[in-house]
C-alpha cells in the first residue's frame, strides 16, 4: 500500500529476485520515514539502468530523467528550491560512466545533495558489460574475455572532486545503510555513500557469498574519526580516507570514510554573491500577475538582456 509513512508505493518491482537495490529502497524509506520528512519537500531524481526504476518505488517527488543526467538535473532542483531534500540514486555505470563530469562537479561545488550509488560493477540493464567500477582481470558471465580495463575508486573520486561525506554501505545490510542515508542527508554539502549491491542475474563475482565474511564496519574500530573539525585535518583525515578506499581483498571496510562540515555549500555561496537568493530563490519568484500577465513583460526582457541581445543579433 501506498504510504507517506513509510514512504513506498504500491508501484510492482520488476527487479530480478534477490537483487541488491530491494535493500537499497527499504533502506532508504526506512531513513526517510525516520528523518520524519514531508514527501511533498523530498525528491529522489535517478538516471538510466535498473537503479532507475527507484523514484517510482518511493512515496515522494520522483524525476526518471536521462542516461548520466541525475546530478544535472538534481542540481537544478536544489538551486531553483534550496528548501528541498534531494537524493539522487544511480549505478556505477550511470554515474561513473556517462555521468562522471556531472559526479565531479557536484563534488566541486558542495551542493547539498545526497548520491546513493548502486555499485554492482556490470551493467544490469543491458545484459551485464563491464561498468566502470569492474577491476581489470575479473571476467563475469557475461564477458566473453577478462575486463581489459582499470576500476574507478569511487570514493578516491568522491574525495578528489570536493565531496564532503563520504561513505560505503552495503545493501544487504539495510538498517546500517539506511544509517549512513540518514547521516548524508542530515550534512550540508555533496554526499556520497557507495553502495555495494550485488547483481545476481550478472555478477557473479561480487555476490553475497564473496562479500559475507570480508566486510567490516570502520565504525568498530573506536580509535576511527572520519570528521574534519580543523580544517588543519583535512590532508590527514583524507589520506587516511584514500587508504581505506583502497582496502579491497579478505578485508572490505564499510562505514563513514570522510566529513567534512567546514566548507560552504553551493547555495550559500550564491547567497553571498546575491543575497536575495535565500530569501526568494528562483522557484518561489512570481513569474505571472494573478490575470496570467507575464511579470516580466517583452519590453523589460529587452532592456534587461539587451546587451546579450545586441550580441547574438551582430
Ligand atoms: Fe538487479 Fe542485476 Fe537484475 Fe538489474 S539485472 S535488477 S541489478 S539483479
Amino acid at each position: 500500500m501506498a504510504s507517506k509513512s513509510t514512504f513506498r508505493t504500491d508501484v510492482w518491482i520488476d527487479w530480478c529476485p534477490g537483487c541488491g537495490d530491494y535493500g537499497i529502497v527499504a533502506a532508504m524509506s526506512k531513513a526517510f520515514s525516520e528523518l520524519n520528512l514531508d514527501p511533498s519537500k523530498l525528491v529522489v531524481v535517478s538516471g538510466i539502468g535498473c537503479s532507475g526504476k527507484t523514484p517510482h518505488f518511493i512515496y515522494a517527488n520522483g524525476v526518471h530523467t536521462l542516461h548520466g543526467r541525475a546530478i544535472a538535473f538534481a542540481s537544478g532542483i536544489k538551486l531553483a528550491n534550496p528548501e528541498l531534500t534531494v537524493v539522487v540514486n544511480g549505478g556505477d555505470g550511470d554515474l561513473l560512466g556517462i555521468g562522471v563530469a556531472h559526479f565531479v562537479a557536484l563534488g566541486r561545488r558542495n551542493l547539498d545533495i545526497t548520491v546513493i550509488l548502486h555499485n554492482n560493477q556490470v551493467y544490469g540493464l543491458t545484459k551485464g558489460q563491464a561498468s566502470p567500477t569492474l577491476r581489470r582481470g575479473d571476467k563475469t558471465k557475461s564477458l566473453p574475455a577478462p575486463n581489459m580495463q582499470d576500476a574507478v575508486n569511487p570514493i578516491a573520486l568522491a574525495l578528489s572532486s570536493g565531496y564532503t561525506f563520504i561513505a560505503r554501505g552495503y545493501a544487504l545490510w539495510v538498517d546500517h545503510l539506511k544509517e549512513l542515508i540518514k547521516q548524508a542527508i542530515r550534512h550540508k554539502g555533496a554526499s556520497l555513500i557507495d553502495v555495494l549491491q550485488p547483481c545476481v542475474t550478472y555478477n557473479d563475482l561480487y555476490t553475497t557469498d564473496y562479500y559475507k565474511d570480508k566486510l567490516y564496519k570502520l565504525e568498530d574500530d573506536p580509535s576511527w574519526d572520519p570528521v574534519v573539525s580543523r580544517i588543519e585535518e583535512v590532508e590527514d583525515k583524507m589520506s587516511k580516507a584514500l587508504a581505506k578506499s583502497l582496502e579491497w581483498g579478505d578485508r572490505i571496510p564499510v562505514g563513514v570514510f570522510y566529513v567534512n562540515p567546514l566548507i560552504e555549500t553551493y547555495n550559500e555561496r550564491i547567497a553571498k554573491r546575491n543575497p536575495t537568493y535565500s530569501i526568494i530563490p528562483p522557484a518561489k519568484q512570481l513569474i505571472a500577475k494573478n490575470n496570467g500577465e507575464p511579470i516580466i513583460g517583452v519590453e523589460e526582457f529587452k532592456k534587461l538582456f539587451s546587451d546579450y541581445i545586441i550580441k547574438i543579433v551582430k
